[in-house]
């Protein structure tokens, strides 16, 4: 049997409960992060009236529903 002080017991557990804490709040973290990133992944703002817009397509230049100029593709930055 092993011999483990009631310091070294409570030392382990809080290890053990603080690595599995750690680990799933990382987990969830980039989860959360990822599904920003698809959320925003076509989203467009117009450089001329700020209209966003989503655009699926391949287009190099997107061009804005609301004024119809041409957009370029530039990540989506939220606040
Ligand atoms: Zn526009």
């Amino acid at each position: 049997m092993i011999r483990v002080s009631l310091t070294v017991l409570i030392f382990i557990y809080l290890a053990i409960f603080l690595t599995v804490v750690l680990t799933l709040w990382i987990g969830f973290e980039w989860s959360r992060q990822r599904r920003e990133r698809r959320a925003v992944r076509n989203r467009i703002r117009c450089a001329l009236c700020a209209f966003e817009f989503e655009d699926t397509s391949e287009e190099p230049l997107p061009r804005c529903p609301r004024c119809g100029s041409l957009n370029e593709r530039e990540r989506f930055r939220m606040l």
